[in-house]
Formats: structure tokens, sequence, C-alpha cells
């Protein structure tokens, strides 16, 4: 039995000040209103001035200290153990477009890690894959050779490739375009579905922009086949984006970023992911990604029940600025703000759960209360989990103890102590 006493429990929607947190097993079993310093044959952490919240869960990062999802060799087993020192105890590990043997050696070490979680480390999730299916003119720092159409409906049903000529057609809108590819040889998108359906069950959340050809047919294959389709990287206008939530689709990826922008007239895929309810929404919640205040109005409009805060760190988070690292195989560099490609385009953050926690509590000005919710219960709750991402008797014991500067001191995961910063030793 492990006891947490005298912290201020951060539960569902209260803050218990200087109570005790029960943990047996892998289980929280207990909340009681005091601390309990004297349990003979417990370990007794005791924890004054110090939140207790539930383990973050973040729904899209690509790396971190380093390491990216798509460097080869074995780099998520390297991930995932050094997220708990930030306080995360489960992620999706997310990809950038990439070519299919790429996209395979991921969700092969995906596979490997759900089946069997490494020691000391936060739980792998099924991935969140930045597909091959966005638009290029919101691309970011997305390879564009490694973009593709979804199928049109007569390709799927005859199993065909997509057509050339779709492709030189899309090519010229805007300018923009698919370009030839460079690694592995020539793939369809035909080749990436392969990919995705044989990997079904270690695939989360795929992020497509609906406004391609064949795009809102896509959202329903992948929609039935049991994924979250999650709208992005994508210049739809809201009623594109209406038929694509109508088709299934209920998520966001970073709300904002990557996306037309919000006006009064056309409100495009921003607008409909606030106006309809049924879609959660990503924001990057460094304060840079998304101005403060319009955090603060995607958060106030969308409910904390509806929306889940991200980093969308990349291999540079946890770096020193000025340091270098890679995303999908290209170099990034770290600045004072985010990751940027060598030509300065953004490319993800250097953020971490932990400071995103403090950012929406110190720049946003929410509550202890609604951070936790929108770092931990919602993506959570919209992943399926049950049993994580708040503090109840009957829950994983997936706990971080932060101190009253919203640094992590200590990380649990199914109960067991997985980290411990230097301050507390
Ligand atoms: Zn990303």
């Amino acid at each position: 039995m492990v006891v947490l006493a005298g912290g201020d429990l951060v539960l569902p929607n209260r803050i218990a000040s200087g109570a005790s947190l029960v943990i047996e097993g892998a289980r929280i079993v207990a909340i009681e209103p005091k601390a309990r310093i004297d349990s003979p044959g417990a370990t007794v952490v005791e924890t004054p001035e110090c939140y207790i919240v539930p383990g973050f869960v973040d729904v899209h990062v690509h790396g971190v200290d380093g390491r990216d999802t798509l460097d080869e060799d074995d780099p998520l087993t390297q991930i995932a153990s050094r997220l708990p020192r930030y306080g995360v105890t489960a992620f999706c590990p997310t990809t950038v477009a990439c070519a299919p043997g790429a996209l395979t050696h991921v969700l092969t070490q995906v596979g490997k890690a759900r089946a069997e979680r490494p020691v000391n480390s936060a739980r792998v999730l099924p991935a969140h894959l930045e597909s091959n299916f966005i638009n290029p003119e919101y691309r970011g720092a997305q390879p564009a050779e490694c973009l593709r159409l979804p199928l049109d409906s007569a390709d799927r049903r005859a199993g065909l490739p997509p057509s050339r000529e779709a492709s030189a057609d899309h090519r010229s809108l805007g300018g923009v375009g698919y370009g030839p590819p460079i690694r592995e040889g020539d793939f369809s998108a035909r080749d990436i579905l392969d990919v995705i359906a044989a990997a079904r069950p270690d695939i989360g959340i795929v992020t497509l922009a609906p406004e391609l050809p064949g795009g809102v047919e896509l959202v329903r294959a992948l929609v039935s086949a049991g994924h979250h389709v999650s709208l992005g990287h994508s210049g739809a206008s809201v009623d594109e984006a209406m038929a694509a939530i109508d088709a299934g689709a209920r998520h966001a990826t970073h709300l904002f970023n990557r996306m037309a922008p919000i006006t009064h007239r056309a409100p495009g895929v921003a607008g409909a992911v606030l106006a309809r309810n049924e879609v959660a929404a990503e924001l990057i919640c460094d304060g840079y990604h998304v101005h403060p205040a319009m955090s603060r109005i995607a958060i106030a409009s969308k409910g904390v029940g509806r929306l889940m805060a991200i980093t969308d760190g990349t291999a540079g988070s946890g770096l020193a600025v000025g340091s270098s690292a890679r995303l999908g195989g290209r170099r990034i560099h770290v600045t004072e703000h985010a990751a940027v490609l060598d030509d300065g385009t953004l490319a993800g953050s250097t953020l971490t759960m932990d400071r995103a926690f403090r950012t929406i509590v110190t720049a946003f000005g929410f509550s202890v209360t609604e951070a936790a919710t929108l770092c931990s219960t919602t993506p959570a709750r919209e992943l399926g989990l049950t049993g994580f991402g708040v503090l109840v008797e009957g829950a994983f014991a997936d706990v971080v103890v932060l101190d009253r500067s919203f640094r992590v001191v200590r990380t649990f995961i199914d109960g067991r102590e997985v980290y411990r910063s230097g301050a507390a030793a």
C-alpha cells in the first residue's frame, strides 16, 4: 500500500486540501479527508504544499529529449521512458506523413510496447497518425512528397490505387502539390491504407483533411474501422468540415494551427469545431502556437470537457535553445518558442505537459481543477480509457505530484513510482 499524505488532491470537481490518496496495487482504493501519516505497513509519501493530479495523457506528441517516433532503431521505448518526468503517464505516439515502410516500423514498436509496457515508462496508447491525407497547402512541416489523395469510392470498390490524373488535378490547386516520393520508391494511398488496416488496433487517431477528393468517404471508412478521425492540416470550409463531422469525425488536430483562420463570415474548420459539441479539440497549450487570449476563447467556448491540452512536442522538447533534433527524418532547431525547420517553418513545439499545465493556470487563467481536466480527464475520456484521467476510488493509480510552481516532483503509474525529481530525492 502507498499513501500520498497531506497534499491537495485535485478531484473531478474540487480540491481536497491536506487529504490522503491511498493506493493498493495498481488502483486508488481510498480518498481520505485527512493526512494519514500513521499507516502501519504502508509506504507513506508526505506531500505537503503539493498538488496531486491525475497523470497527464498527451494525445499528440512526436518525441522528446532528442528522440522522434520516426527515428530508426527503437525510439519509442526511449520516448516512453522519458515522458514520466514531465508528468505524462500515457501518450499517443504521433507520426508525420511518411512512407509505408517507416509507418510500419513505428506501428510495430507501438504494438510491442502496448503488449508489454517497458518498465518505468509511460503507457503507450494507439498511435496518432498525422496522415498522408492532409492538404498540401496546410502541411506545415509535413513532407509534401509523402502526401496522397484519399482513394475515391470508385477506386475503393475496384481496389485500385488512386489515379495519377487525380493527383495532377490536385497539384493545380493553389500551386502547392504532391511531390514525387523520395524514399522507398513510389507508393500509393492504397499502400498507406493497407498499412493502417494491418495495424488497426495500434492506431487510435488519424488526422486528415476532409476537403480532399474522397476525404469524407475516407472519414466514414476509418470511423467504421474503429479509428478516431481528427480534422486537421485542412483548408476545409465550414460546410465541408460539418459534412466530415456528420460522417463521424469527432476530433480536431491542434485547433487553429494549420487551418484556415476563423472569421465571422467564413468560420472554416475551426468554426465548425467550436460550433459542434460532439467534436473534442486539441489545443497546443504553450501560449505561442495559439495566443493566450485565443486559447482562453477556445477553452471557454468548448468547455474543459471538450478540449484536450496537447504538446505536439518534438524531439526538441526538453532540449536547450539552439539544439538540433529530427522530425520525420528532417532537421529541426530548438528556438525560444518552438521547433522550426531549416527554412524557419514552424515544426511543432518544444512543450512538455507539465509546462502546458502551468501555462493553462498562470497564462490562461484557469483553475488547477480545470487544468487537470484539460491535461488528463478529457483526453482519457475521448480515447475511451476507463479508469484513467481522474482521481476516484477504483481508478488506476496513474498520479502526478506537482509542487506549487507546477514542477513534477513524483510520477506514479499503476501505483508504482516511475519518476522522482532531484528535489524530492
Ligand atoms: Zn504534430
